[in-house]
């Protein structure tokens, strides 16, 4: 077994990163990845608690820009976050991993209503906890949701899965010349509007000392380093320690 720095950890993972490949939807590939990263560091005890995106499926900000109602789209958007924490959590149990899902929106028919106190004795009995619906609240994105939950429950550390290796001063796709941080100030992304997560969540995590990392979940062992402490990306970090 690994030595882990964290024991409860929350990982946030994008809907558009269960595209893969596609131009839209869930690439049954993607889950399984996902499962295949997660499950060596749940069957070592870490509890691990996963806020999923919706972006793959439909975005609020889209619908408004098509002359949709902003809270309306913002609520489908809710709506297709559930579509990816169910395939998470099939695909999650396929590889014999116990997990549940607690939406924000109550649906008590397809899962559980997110409870504070309920999802953390989930986390101790060692299930995985895919939180679903955001926040609950249109306006809202899903990074937030990461940060309020990551907050809620008491991780240790916010991790941020992105297709990046970590946090560049210029976007790396662009900009070739663009160099990465190893740890960065919450207040130089905010500063620098370096779109890591959106400047509420970031504004929550700094607000509330809650440690971000940002890395590419495609590697193979990203995660188990990332828990061991290894800084396989970037690292958000308080002032006064940076
Ligand atoms: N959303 C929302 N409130 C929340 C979280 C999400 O209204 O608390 C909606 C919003 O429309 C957002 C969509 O759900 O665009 C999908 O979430 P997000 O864009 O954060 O997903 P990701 O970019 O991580 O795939």
């Amino acid at each position: 077994m690994s030595t882990y720095k964290y024991q409860r950890v929350l990982l946030k993972l994008s809907g558009e990163a269960l595209m893969g490949d596609q131009a839209f939807g869930i690439d049954p590939k993607v889950p399984q990845r996902l499962a295949e990263e997660i499950k060596p560091v749940w069957e070592d005890g870490v509890q691990v608690a996963v806020v999923v995106g919706g972006g793959n499926i439909f975005r609020g900000i889209q619908g408004a820009a098509a002359g949709m109602d902003r809270a309306q789209g913002d609520n489908m958007g809710m709506l297709a976050t559930v579509i990816n924490a169910l395939s998470l959590q099939d695909c999650f149990e396929r590889n014999g991993m116990d997990c549940r899902v607690m939406s924000a929106i109550e649906m008590h028919q397809v899962c559980e209503t997110y409870i504070r106190r309920r999802a953390i004795r989930h986390l101790e009995k060692g299930r995985i906890v895919i939180f679903a619906a955001g926040t609950g609240n249109p306006y809202f994105t899903t990074d937030t949701a990461a940060a309020l939950r990551a907050c809620e429950i008491g991780a240790e550390v916010l991790m941020k899965a992105t297709k990046v290796d970590g946090i560049y001063d210029a976007d790396p796709v662009t900009h070739p010349e663009a160099t990465k941080f190893d740890t960065i100030t919450y207040k130089e992304v905010l500063a620098r509007d370096l779109k890591v997560m959106d400047a509420t969540a970031t504004a929550l995590c700094h607000d509330n000392k809650m440690p971000i990392m940002v890395f590419d979940m495609g590697q193979n062992g990203v995660f188990m380093s990332a828990l061991a402490g290894e800084n396989v990306g970037t690292t958000v970090i308080e002032e006064d320690q940076a």
